[in-house]
């Protein structure tokens, strides 16, 4: 108790005892040897005092003390302190002893104090305190006591069977101490149960811990240690606990955010990778994988803008977390890819409807600002076994199977066989292969010539890309254009075909030879920047006869940003490039818009002409479509003198096909001979 220094008395000491009437409820005490008063908790001033209390207050009288405002000065830590005593005593019949350090006169006084509870005449309790001895003990016992006293720290003895034995003030504002048994310290019993566990075992346990205290439920980090009571000598627990709750908030808080996606609020990519590594695998839980992208999430963002994109994203998170159930795991792994984990049980049916569900869930309208997209997704999906194999695998499998679903058209979802499995294995082998090959230089073009019908001479050729494959020979576009189209390696393989197209074309200008060269462009090569770099270079050389060639695109170029498109191919035009459509007729071109490309030249698709005469009215469309907008008209695939003669006869502008030659090494194909024109029947 630290109260207000007070001034030593001048006077003799003159010690005011009362009558030592029977009605004096502190008669008892007065004859003490040992200092004894009562504190009145609730005005802050002592009550009774006997002589030595006096003579150690260093009062004159028991009035002069009595008068005294003991609450000046007092710290709040001190004045809770003692409502807490007085709520114990109210509540039970205890005793304390505990080290004080009163300031009779400002100068220290520290001792050991007995208090327990006093009731005054008006029925209110105060705190009857009596010195046991006084203490000159070592300073480390004085100052380790006052540190008992003062701590934050939670310090409490237990009996075995969960009786308190002694808790510091700490403790006692803290925890409950009219019920406080060992056990209902903790708001979950299990952590009770290991902590008992820990201290049967190892003798001392430490966790973090939800306590019940008197402002609720809150965490501490709980120490135990199995030790004897320093008075019976009997075993006792004894127990630390600080109070974690805010750090425990803000760490949980740290943690949510860690394993969450920011955008979606369902879990991310360093999240599934933990949960992975925790699942035993010795446990035979086994789990539907499944994986999911937004179909042509692309054209979202750019039709309805990134913040659009956002919000099907959402959307789709959103409803995947609602239609899974707890235990399973939506992740957002990044970008518009997905992968959910669902318990997966031995009862196909069940597992089958429920994978409908999902799949039902994540596709439909999906409002954002003013405007509805209509979302599609598509999925693969696979069953993950921990015992048997590794997440990685079941990734790439479930991946496999998504790319199926894309193939098949999107907006399905499609489960993982071992079918499949072989099919990409073989591809990924075949993209090895092939990217090995663009590295040896194993890629060449042969050499298709193309008639013109009113000359009768070769005017141009098409380079057509072929594989010189060591062991397997030549090997045709159809085996490795698609796979370069998907991996990305036709970047490489366009670029080797326009290295050594441009050559040729240079070399047969230094022959003199008037032969135009056309060359076959990707779609994604059209879209990929380097191409417009490649041809500005070439067109910027001095006399390189840029009009000699011309680049064959497909109609499914000509799909998207028309605006765009039209400006990118009037640069290669105004670079003097020529720009064919290939396979014309076979595509969605926009024929509203078509008029505004820069077109040299149409070719019929070779569907058509093997069609011929059947097909006769389509051909004549096209050849007239083709004079409006001032192009040439080449026929592909012509195989047949019937097949030349109706084309002849129909004003076609050139042929390319069999009956002219099979495309070949430029050696095979281009004699210094002309192509006979053959007889038109
Ligand atoms: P394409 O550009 O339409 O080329 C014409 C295809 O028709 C060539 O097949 C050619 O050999 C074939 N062909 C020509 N005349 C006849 C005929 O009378 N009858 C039949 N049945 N077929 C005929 P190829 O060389 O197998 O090329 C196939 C496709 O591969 C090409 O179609 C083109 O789209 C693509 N391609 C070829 N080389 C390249 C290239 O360097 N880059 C790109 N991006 N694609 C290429
Ligand atoms: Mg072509
Ligand atoms: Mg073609």
């Amino acid at each position: 108790m630290q109260a207000k220094p007070v001034e030593r008395p001048t006077g003799p000491l003159a010690v005011d005892v009362h009558s030592a009437s029977r009605q004096d409820p502190f008669y008892a005490a007065r004859n003490l040897s040992t200092p004894v008063w009562v504190f009145d908790i609730d005005h802050g001033r002592i009550v009774y005092a006997n002589p030595p209390a006096c003579i150690m207050w260093q009062a004159d009288t028991e009035a002069e003390l009595s008068a005294r405002d003991m609450s000046k000065g007092m710290s709040t830590t001190v004045a809770k302190r003692l409502k807490q005593y007085q709520a114990d005593f109210e509540q039970n019949d205890v005793t304390f002893h505990e080290m004080w350090t009163l300031y009779p006169n400002g100068e220290p006084l520290s001792t050991s104090v007995a208090f327990r509870g006093f009731r005054l005449p008006d029925g209110r309790m105060a705190m009857q305190c009596e010195i046991i001895e006084r203490k000159d003990d070592a300073p480390e016992n004085l100052r380790s006591a006052e540190a008992l006293l003062h701590t934050d720290v939670m310090i409490a003895l237990f009996k075995l069977e969960g009786r308190a034995l002694y808790m510091n003030p700490a403790a006692r504002n803290t925890f409950d101490m009219t019920t406080c048994a060992l056990h209902k310290l903790f708001a979950d019993q299990t952590d009770f149960h290991v902590m008992m566990f820990d201290l049967d075992g190892a003798g001392e346990h430490r966790a973090v811990s939800q306590v019940t205290t008197e402002q609720g439920k809150r965490w501490f980090d709980m120490s135990a240690k199995l030790c004897n009571d320093a008075a019976t000598g009997e075993p006792a627990v004894l127990l630390t606990a600080i109070d974690v709750s805010e750090l425990k908030t803000a760490r949980d808080k740290a943690r949510y955010l860690a394993d969450r996606d920011q955008l979606t609020g369902c879990y991310n990519r360093a999240f599934l990778q933990r949960h992975i590594d925790g699942l035993t695998q010795s446990s035979d839980m086994r789990y539907r994988l499944v994986y999911f992208d937004v179909d042509k999430f692309k054209q979202v963002n750019d039709t309805h803008g990134h913040k659009a994109g956002d919000d099907v994203l959402k959307e789709l998170s959103h409803r995947a977390q609602k239609v899974v159930d707890d235990e399973d795991i939506v992740v957002r792994l990044g970008g518009d890819e997905f992968v959910i984990l669902l318990r997966h049980s031995d009862n196909e049916q069940a597992e089958m409807e429920k994978l409908d569900r999902v799949f039902g869930q994540l596709s439909g309208s999906i409002k954002s600002g003013g405007s509805h997209i209509l979302t599609s997704v598509s999925v693969g999906a696979t069953i993950f076994n921990p015992a048997e194999s590794d997440f990685t695998t079941a990734l790439r499998e479930a991946d496999i199977a998504l790319y199926h679903s894309k193939r098949e058209g999107r907006n399905r979802y499609t489960l993982y066989s071992e079918e499949m499995g072989r099919a990409a294995r073989e591809k990924t082998e075949r993209e090895a292969e092939i990217r090995h090959g663009l590295k040896c230089n194993q890629f060449d073009l042969h050499f298709q010539p193309r008639l013109d019908l009113r000359s009768g001479k070769v005017v141009s050729m098409e380079g057509l890309a072929r594989w010189d494959h060591p062991e397997r020979g030549i090997v045709e576009p159809k085996d490795f254009i698609p796979i370069c189209e998907e991996t990305g390696l036709i970047d490489i393989l366009g670029q080797q075909v326009l290295e050594i197209g441009f050559s040729q074309v240079l070399d047969w200008q230094q022959q003199h030879k008037d032969v135009h060269l056309s060359l076959n462009i990707s779609p994604r090569q059209f879209a990929d920047d380097r191409l417009m770099e490649f041809l500005r270079k070439f067109a910027e050389v001095p006399d390189f006869p840029t009009d000699r060639i011309e680049l064959e695109i497909t109609e499914n170029v000509l799909i998207g940003e028309l605006d765009v498109i039209a400006e990118k191919l009037r640069t290669i035009s105004d670079w003097g490039y020529k720009i064919a459509i290939d396979d014309f007729g076979t595509g969605y071109s926009n024929l509203a818009y078509i008029s505004r490309f820069p077109l040299s030249c149409l070719k019929i698709d070779q569907s058509f002409i093997q069609q011929l005469p059947g097909s006769g009215p389509i051909v004549s469309l096209i050849i007239a479509l083709g004079r409006q907008l001032g192009a040439t008209i080449v026929a592909e695939g012509v195989e047949t003198a019937e097949q030349y003669d109706w084309l002849m006869q129909n004003e076609c502008d050139q042929v390319q096909g069999y009956l002219i030659s099979k495309p070949g090494p430029l050696k095979d194909v281009l004699n210094e001979e002309p192509i006979l024109l053959p007889s038109a029947g």
